[in-house]
């Protein structure tokens, strides 16, 4: 089983893909926890590469292609050898991640993404848990973590309602896939509501 957490940054959703991974490993479930942008070796230097330094390093599409090389490389050495060893999943951010980071908040790029995604990447999550909140109680949880790699001050406030009218429209376009979870609670309560979404799709 592959499973992917969405969400604006300040969601929370780092945290519930860790305390999912504790669950169910708790019960006895072989998971892995991976994120990305990263995930593998060469991935989290590709990481590095965009989200350390200048952020006007690199062009929108320039970092689509880091991001998709970095991902590609993520499924190869990770991934895939996870799942064909039947182990469950469990990546901080996908592919619906640069949907919208990379195509919508840094010119529209989304039909390349698209494109990109199918030529080169190919799989998609069994199953994808998007932390839903409002970005100014995101704003607030992001400024009590801070950290170097955010970049939700560069996005602003209007684009991050982009982004989570972007991640809403993803999950009501493919509802097979997504379940939305309300983050506007406490963290038990949250990760309570997570473990319950997930429930009728372990195997
Ligand atoms: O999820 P995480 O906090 O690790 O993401 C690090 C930063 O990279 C975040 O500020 C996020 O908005 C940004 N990001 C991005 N494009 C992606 C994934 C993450 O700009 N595809």
């Amino acid at each position: 089983l592959f499973l992917s957490f969405e969400g604006i940054d300040g969601s929370g959703k780092s945290t519930q893909a860790r305390r999912l991974y504790e669950t169910l490993s708790g019960e006895g479930r072989d998971c892995i926890l991976t994120r990305e942008p990263g995930g593998s070796p060469g991935a989290e230097e590709i990481r590095a590469l965009v989200l350390q330094g200048d952020p006007d390093r690199w062009s929108a599409e320039t970092e689509m292609l880091l991001f998709t090389a970095a991902r590609r490389d993520h499924i190869e050495r990770v991934i895939t050898p996870a799942l064909e060893a039947g182990q469950i999943v469990i990546c901080d951010r996908f592919a619906d991640s640069t949907r919208l980071y990379q195509g919508l908040s840094r010119g529209d790029l989304r039909e390349k993404v698209d494109a990109l995604h199918d030529l080169m990447i190919g799989i998609e999550p069994d199953l994808t848990v998007l932390i839903d909140m409002s970005p100014t109680d995101a704003l607030a949880r992001a400024h009590a973590r801070r950290g170097i790699e955010m970049r939700f001050e560069d996005f602003g406030l209007d684009l991050q309602e982009a982004m989570r009218a972007g991640f809403l429209g993803l999950a009501a376009d493919a509802p097979g896939r997504f379940r939305v979870v309300d983050g506007a609670a406490d963290e038990e309560t949250v990760a309570t509501r997570v473990r319950e979404a997930i429930a009728p799709d372990l195997p």
